[in-house]
């Protein structure tokens, strides 16, 4: 079989049906499609709706509960064929029935919460999809990548990943980073001339692979495989890494959950031997009697609803930051925001608008100052020939505005050429462009080779100081000189005016460095015809991003490519450092720095300046070895390590590569400062909407418990009970985790933030979510609430109800006892803090909860089924409202010894 790398490309155009200048037609297109299908692995489809709703019965709580059903069910035949006692062999029945439909609608309501998780994931990636330029149809347009098929002619550039496997037709400079497939981490050139049969896959420079990332360059492929049928997919098996990392907020919950089962167990164990004590004897009947507490027990002390709630509460705090323009890629990210302390942001287009317009230039021999109007200088000078001819934009003068397209620095030049009347469509006529070796900011320079009617030549443009590195000369007054004070003042000045500097240069060529020399042959012995000086104004509502942030104890960090005097000029007027002296660090020096010199540095530090991507690397480094959360920007195809090992990697959705993207934790769709302070602000929020509702949840646990427990040690035959009834059937305890507990915690994931949630220091991301304060919190309150749900079941037996009454009484004390509680739990001070209607779904959960537990003890059928019972009418107003005395009694203790302590 003959391979692609084997044709030339006329062969390989030829062989897919396809014109290079038109693309497919979209009849072909349809057939391709339908001959090869999508350009998917199939990795990417997820589990069937079935698989999801079987996991809901791995959860440890249904085993627990499974269990219980068993029990029920032969505590019932025991009670039917051996004691004859029909009326609690029914019972025991309907308990296994119930809890059985409990199982089920639990798992119901758990599989369509996962499906709703889903569903919004999904949504949120979908705000992610990948894209790709094609031609089609004689027209070059962006589609989804899933949607490449065969034959299609891709267009690709730096910071791209090449999306399917190509034969590439045309290369300029075109390099590709292949390591996924070979292991050769370093970039391979890329050639259209055809290879010959044999070579290697790792050899075959005219073609690419899926997965590839474009590091420099640009080219043009055809498409010969997608999906599964590309290189990519033949050892997808081997590289399926399922993306799904569990947060550390999940491991601490799965934990606890383990943790708590066992004590559990240990309570169960005990209630048993302390009933059969208790009954003086070990007997079947001894045995059942305490069973129904036991159940209660195992059921009471596992907080079932945290895991689900968790990743709700995780989903609800993502696409609220979605909202806010905030991508969020891993769940496990929305924790990390909150307690992030660092953040390190690029200058351009995240600081400032990214709007550049020159206004001040140096062209050899004059310093200008640039208006709205036309401009009256000598046009034929190296400086302007190179600031427009080394230039990707385009621009078209449209009346008295300017039609832009391309790099924002690159406008600004062009537009200054047109102000002044040069078009690079004027100079190609002389100036053929036979090479482009675009800008890439490790260098800070780009170049181009051009053809002239008497020889070669390369223009370069790029950062001075940089330029003035690989220079010989300086055209300065139509004379050479080696002197660059002159220049070297202008740029300064530039500088500390908080423009953007960039000079021009050229260099003659011989025809064969014109057409093979490398990079960095070309690029040196350059000779400086001037200097631009641009200026990009900062974003307005930074000034605030910034000073939020740094009252939230959280540290803005600049790091540029850019010229340092530029960067302090501008930080200072950000406000990221108070004094115009400030420190700056520069590329340079880190570059002499050892590890530990640059830690020493780090803090303390709030501009670098003319850094290279490896330099932001060290510096996250540097800063995690102080403890520090580090979040760091990025937007080209080299900052993608340094994302990487940022806590938060963070790129630009509208002005970042692909590779970035994909390395990045955080989006910022709009490629706004302030997205990332929103977004640290939502991560807070959303973890401390987490530990209200944890807390929340296991203090309802422990009054369970705890009310049980009293029950068992106290509860005497009194009046219609008998000695021995548990305080809560197990099944109003599954009633209130399920219903009254979980409903309300979830909704808590609605809340918004407390006011003050900006003005704290970042949570330390060692301390657990579970520290002791929350720990001593949620057991005094828990203790209180069983105490009390003990007393009104005591009260009620006293006053001569039955045990299904006393049994309620109990039951509707702890639903509304929780309802009040949820008020408090939402505020880390104390109920008084909150507006209680702030949230709205909060109430109506709570609503929901109250009022569907109040009927569950009024309608016959749930008598039956639950072992409740009616109460007389003013009994209900007690337990609605004396559950309401710890909460408000507890938080006023807590006020008041706020008071008393001295601020
Ligand atoms: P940043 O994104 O932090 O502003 P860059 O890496 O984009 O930094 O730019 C660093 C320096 O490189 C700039 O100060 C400028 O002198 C030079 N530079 C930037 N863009 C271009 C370009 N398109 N052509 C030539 N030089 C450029
Ligand atoms: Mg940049």
């Amino acid at each position: 079989m003959t391979k692609f790398h084997q044709l030339t490309t006329t062969d390989v155009l030829d062989k897919l049906l396809v014109d290079s200048n038109v693309g497919l037609t979209d009849q072909q297109v349809q057939t391709n499609r339908e001959l090869y299908g999508s350009n998917e692995l199939n990795e990417d489809k997820s589990d069937p709706a079935w698989k999801i709703f079987l996991q809901a019965f791995k959860e440890p709580i249904v085993i627990v509960l499974l269990g219980a059903i068993i029990l029920s069910l032969l505590s019932s035949a025991y009670a039917f064929q051996v004691q004859n006692n029909v009326q609690h062999g029914k019972e025991a029945l309907y308990e296994a029935v119930a809890i059985f439909i409990l199982v089920i609608i639990n798992a119901v309501i758990v599989f369509f919460q996962e499906m709703s998780t889903k569903k919004s994931l999904d949504a949120l990636k979908e705000m992610n999809n990948r894209t790709t330029v094609v031609l089609r149809d004689n027209k070059w347009q962006v589609i989804p990548t899933t949607a490449l098929v065969v034959g299609d002619i891709i267009k690709v550039k730096m910071g791209d990943f090449v999306e399917a496997d190509v034969r590439w037709i045309k290369s300029s400079e075109l390099s590709v980073v292949e390591s996924h497939l070979t292991g050769e981490p370093d970039a391979i050139e890329k050639i259209t001339k055809a290879l010959s049969a044999d070579t290697e896959l790792a050899e075959r420079t005219n073609m690419g692979y899926s997965g590839s990332t474009v590091a420099n360059g640009s080219g043009v492929g055809v498409v010969v495989g997608i999906g599964e049928n590309t290189e990519l997919g033949n050892i997808a098996s081997m590289l399926r890494n399922t993306d799904k990392k569990t947060s550390p907020l999940q491991i601490t919950i799965k934990k606890l959950t383990a943790s708590l089962m066992k004590i559990s167990g240990g309570i169960v164990l005990l209630t048993f031997i302390i009933g059969i004590i208790k009954a003086g004897e070990l007997s079947i009947t001894s045995l059942s009697s305490v069973l129904s507490t036991s159940i209660s027990l195992a059921v009471a002390s596992i907080p079932d609803a945290m895991p689900i709630v968790l990743s709700i509460v995780l989903t609800i705090g993502a696409t609220k930051t979605a909202v806010n323009n905030g991508l969020i890629k891993s769940l496990n990210s929305v924790e990390t925001l909150g307690s992030t302390s660092y953040i390190c942001s690029d200058k351009t287009g995240t600081l400032t608008q990214n709007q550049m317009t020159v206004t001040k230039f140096y062209d050899g021999h004059n310093e200008f100052s640039v208006g709205d109007g036309d401009l009256e200088v000598n046009t034929n000078s190296p400086f302007f020939h190179g600031a427009v001819l080394v230039n990707e934009s385009s621009v078209t003068k449209d009346g008295d505005d300017f039609q832009t397209f391309g790099n924002p620095t690159d406008i600004a030049l062009n537009v200054l050429g047109q102000k002044a009347g040069v078009t690079k469509q004027s100079l190609t006529n002389d100036n053929q462009i036979l090479r482009t070796l675009p800008f890439s900011s490790d260098r800070k320079m780009m170049s181009v080779v051009v053809k002239m009617p008497n020889g070669f030549r390369l223009y370069t443009k790029g950062a001075p100081d940089v330029l003035l590195k690989h220079s010989q000369n300086l055209l300065i007054d139509g004379q050479l000189t080696k002197d660059s004070t002159k220049f070297e003042s202008i740029i300064d000045n530039f500088a500390e005016q908080a423009l953007r500097t960039i000079a021009v240069a050229y260099r003659d060529l011989t025809k064969r460095q014109a057409e093979t020399a490398s990079l960095e042959e070309l690029e040196q012995d350059l000779t400086i015809t001037g200097v631009a000086g641009i200026i990009d104004p900062p974003r307005p509502e930074v000034k605030q991003s910034v000073k939020t942030l740094n009252d939230a104890k959280i540290e803005v960090v600049m790091i540029t490519g850019d010229h340092a005097k530029t960067a302090r000029a501008i930080a200072y007027d950000l406000g990221i450092v108070k004094s115009k002296d400030a420190r700056v660090i520069e590329g340079s020096e880190i570059e002499l720095m050892s590890d530990d010199e640059l830690f020493n540095s780090v803090i303390g530090t709030n501009i670098y300046a003319r850094v290279t991507p490896e330099h932001k690397q060290r510096i996250i480094k540097q800063l995690q070895r102080h403890k520090q959360v580090v979040a760091m920007t990025g937007d080209g195809v080299n900052d993608a390590p340094a994302l990487k090992a940022a806590d938060i990697g963070i790129a630009m959705g509208i002005n970042g590569t692909e590779v970035t993207k994909d390395s990045a934790d955080l989006i910022l769709l709009d490629d706004k400062f302030t997205t990332i302070e929103k977004s640290v602000r939502s991560g807070r929020m959303i973890y401390a909407n987490i530990k209200n509702f944890m807390r929340h949840e296991l203090t309802t646990n422990v009054a369970e418990v705890m009310s049980l427990l009293f029950g068992l040690f106290f509860t005497q035959s009194v009046g219609q009970v008998p000695a021995g009834t548990a305080t809560l059937s197990a099944l109003m305890v599954l009633w209130v985790n399920m219903i009254s507990d979980s409903l309300p915690s979830f909704a808590l994931g609605y809340d918004v933030a407390e006011s003050d949630i900006m003005k704290e220091k970042p949570r330390d991301v060692n301390e657990s979510i579970l520290a002791n304060n929350t720990w001593s919190r949620v057991l005094i309150r828990g203790t209180v609430m069983g105490a009390m749900v003990y007393f009104g079941f005591a009260w009620a037996a006293q006053m001569g109800a039955t045990s299904n009454q006393a049994q309620t009484v109990a039951f509707l004390t702890l639903v509304f006892g929780q309802l009040w509680h949820v008020f408090d739990a939402r505020s880390s001070k104390s109920i008084y803090r909150r507006n209680p209607f702030e949230n709205k779904h909060l109430i109506a959960a709570v609503l929901f909860a109250g009022i569907s537990s109040i009927l569950v003890t009024a309608i016959p059928f749930f008598n039956v089924v639950m072992g409740t019972a009616q109460l007389p009418g003013i009994v209900y107003w007690i337990v609605i409202f004396v559950p309401a005395l710890p909460t408000f009694i507890l938080s006023g203790i807590k006020e008041i010894r706020a008071w008393s302590r001295p601020v």
